[in-house]
């Protein structure tokens, strides 16, 4: 395949040629010129001094047939010898034999028969009656200042017919100096060759621009056209089709020389957000800013590109003994993306989530290894928020099982296949039920339970939490609806929840719907429903506190703790995570001291203290000791389904019949004793 370069070259190659073949034809043509002229011109002074010759010096044609002339001729053509450029002449006869040399130092250039010095060419001459021109360059060498200093010497031979009247007797030769006549005309003829190239050149140019400008607007607009069909117009990166065939590209050249190619999948973690409060616009300048972003960070090999709405790709080809690199880079791209961003005035923090897979270990495909980074990222996105994660052949198993899980949710939401159990509640004596904890349940095809705290995250993700705790919540209170009037209903609320739903008005809306007095209902969030926009969930809080509904908060002493949460909400309820209880029997643990405090500072803020996940009689020494107020735990009871739940009531129901008649027998016995005694 030609490069752009290449064809370019190609196209102005010809034009080069041609101006090349113009500019030598040029100076041969003024070559020959000038050579002809020359001789034309020494030719013509020739024939003039010839004429010469004849018309002032009488006794010439005694020189032609071998006689002396008289003295004073002689002394007459001597003083003519050098005459403007003429240096030398020389006569010959008819037969070519010298007659007369104005070189011949001895002041007797007349030459005798007795010595004939014979010049063929002369002879020619006059046979054919026609001249003879011999153009010489002599190189002579002078010493100028110490320094050699070389130059030219033109001289021109001309030897033409010697016509007396209109006959030829015999040939006259001058040889003159034509070296200023040759620069002279040298150098006038070089000048229009210049010219004439110059000319050439404009004449050959003007087509050559014209078709070059056409060519090249041709190429701009090619150009322009892969661009918008390969590049992202927001954010000028690679497109998604583009990075495929590229990538490609990429992996086979890289197999092919041993080299290994990274794909580097990055999703924005809060864009969704950013893009509803803030507007499309400056979701817009955010996108194209994190491109400028990402940009920083590659290298001359690697490739960017834009995949989708919010997900941008790299591609790195690096050597394969160099480990490190792609794990360095996917950190890179997390730390650039860290920072804030400045757009509109507003301060903006995103963050990214990177997954990468590397070719030919994790997919010798482009499918196989998009697949991988994909996966990779998912992963990241569920486990590792902010963070950059390789792809690990365990993810694709876990890809599977969260799959499954999906697809059980949406069909169970669907089909209303979730179960709900229900946990009791104890004093801390033991003795006095107070309500029970609602726990939801899910069954994969097997029958076979799938754990809450698998299959809410993956709710909350799918955006189905709303809408299947909104069904907990009205089971629960129409389940709780049945209990006698002393017992509580808690359910557990996911902060998602309050990000979705306007729960005030759900809450309200339920307990008018199941007529589940709100003093029976109990609700549980965790410090996690604080997180994000506080105030707006104190207001939802407060609210459904308003009802007469009691706030519980869950998992205390997990989370962020902050002591600020409970001076500015008045929760009912802090239940004491159950790690504390495991931590009690680990020797050195602090969890005695930490729980001590949390009931200490529960009596002080007025809250109730419940102790989560209470398994064994040491644990609720400790916690009776502490003076905690409720207990929670198996215990004390395992989470019950519907039947065992029933059985328990009936069983509580009995029990309080059986006391109360006993209490009342007792009562009776009592009162007939003291009959008796009186008596
Ligand atoms: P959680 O609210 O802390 O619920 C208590 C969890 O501790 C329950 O697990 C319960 O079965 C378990 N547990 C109770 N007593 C003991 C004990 O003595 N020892 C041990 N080891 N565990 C005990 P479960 O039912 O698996 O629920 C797990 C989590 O799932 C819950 O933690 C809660 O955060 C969430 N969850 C359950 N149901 C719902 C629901 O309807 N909505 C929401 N949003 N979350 C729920
Ligand atoms: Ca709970
Ligand atoms: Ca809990």
């Amino acid at each position: 395949m030609q490069s752009k370069g290449e064809r370019k070259t190609l196209g102005v190659l010809p034009l080069i040629i041609a101006v090349v073949m113009v500019a030598a034809g040029a100076l041969i043509v003024a070559n020959n010129s000038v050579w002809s002229i020359m001789r034309a011109d020494a030719e013509a002074n020739a024939h003039s001094w010839g004429s010469f010759l004849f018309d002032d010096v009488p006794a010439i044609d005694d020189v032609i047939a071998g006689r002396v002339p008289l003295e004073n001729a002689v002394a007459y053509m001597w003083g003519r010898n050098e005459f403007g450029t003429l240096k030398r002449f020389r006569v010959y006869d008819k037969t070519g034999i010298e007659r007369m040399d104005s070189a011949q130092v001895d002041f007797r250039p007349i030459r005798e028969t007795t010595s004939p010095n014979r010049n063929p060419t002369a002879a020619k001459v006059f046979a054919e009656n026609e001249s003879d021109f011999t153009f010489h360059d002599d190189v002579n060498e002078q010493i100028v200042d110490d320094k050699v200093v070389r130059g030219h010497t033109y001289t021109a031979h001309t030897l033409v017919p010697l016509i007396q009247g209109d006959k030829a007797i015999g040939v006259l030769e001058v040889i003159s100096d034509e070296t200023d006549n040759w620069k002279a005309l040298r150098s006038k003829f070089e000048w229009a060759g210049i010219q004439i190239i110059g000319l050439v050149v404009l004449a050959f140019m003007l087509p050559g621009f014209l078709y070059m400008r056409r060519t090249g607007q041709l190429e701009f607009t090619t150009n322009r056209l892969r661009h918008t069909v390969e590049y992202d117009a927001l954010t000028g990166t690679l497109n998604r089709s583009a990075f495929t065939s590229l990538l490609r590209e990429q992996i086979s050249g890289a197999n092919a020389h041993g080299l290994s190619v990274a794909v580097h999948f990055i999703d924005l973690d809060r864009f969704k957000n950013i893009n509803d409060a803030l507007g499309h616009a400056v979701g817009d300048q955010l996108l194209a800013a994190t491109a400028q972003r990402l940009r920083r960070v590659l290298g001359t090999r690697e490739r960017l590109a834009r995949l989708g709405a919010d997900e941008f790709a790299i591609m790195q080809p690096f050597h394969p003994s160099a480990t490190g690199v792609v794990e360095q880079f996917g950190h890179d791209i997390v730390h650039e993306m860290a920072r804030a961003f400045f757009i509109d005035g507003s301060e903006i923090q995103i963050g990214a989530t990177v997954g990468y897979a590397v070719s030919p270990k994790d997919g010798e495909t482009v499918d196989e290894i998009i697949r991988a980074a994909d996966i990779a990222l998912a992963h990241a996105k569920s486990t590792a928020r902010g963070e950059a994660e390789a792809f690990d052949p365990s993810m694709e198993a876990e890809r599977q099982v969260r799959q499954h899980i999906e697809a059980r949710l949406r069909h169970a939401l669907a089909h209303h296949q979730f179960d709900i159990n229900y946990q009791p509640l104890y004093n801390i004596d033991g003795k006095e039920l107070r309500g029970f904890e609602a726990l939801l349940r899910l069954k994969d095809e097997q029958g076979k339970p799938i754990s809450p705290e698998i299959f809410i995250p993956i709710a909350e993700e799918m955006g189905l939490i709303g809408a299947i705790g909104h069904w907990v919540l009205e089971q629960s209170a129409r389940t709780a609806r049945e209990w006698s009037d002393d017992l509580i209903v808690s359910v557990n609320l996911s902060p998602l929840q309050f990000q979705t739903h306007d729960m005030p008005q759900v809450v309200k809306s339920v307990l008018e719907q199941t007529g589940l007095p709100a003093h029976r209902l109990e609700l549980e969030v965790t410090e996690g429903v604080l997180i994000i926009d506080t105030d707006k969930v104190l207001t939802a809080l407060r609210e459904i506190k308003d009802l007469g509904v009691s706030i519980a908060l869950d998992d205390f002493g997990t989370g962020y703790s902050s002591l600020a949460y409970l001076w500015s909400f008045p929760f009912d309820k802090l239940k004491v995570d159950k790690s504390f209880m495991t931590d009690l029997a680990v020797e050195g643990s602090k969890s005695r001291e930490i729980l001590a405090t949390i009931v200490a500072l529960g009596k002080v803020l007025d809250l109730k203290i419940t102790a989560e996940g209470v398994e064994t009689k040491e644990q609720i020494e400790v916690l009776r000791a502490l003076d905690c107020d409720l207990v929670q735990g198996f215990l004390y009871g395992k989470p019950l389904d519907s039947d065992a739940l029933a059985s328990l009531l009936t069983d509580r129901v009995q029990k309080e019949a059986m006391e109360r008649a006993s209490q009342r027998l007792q009562h009776s016995v009592g009162k007939a004793s003291v009959v008796r005694k009186l008596a």
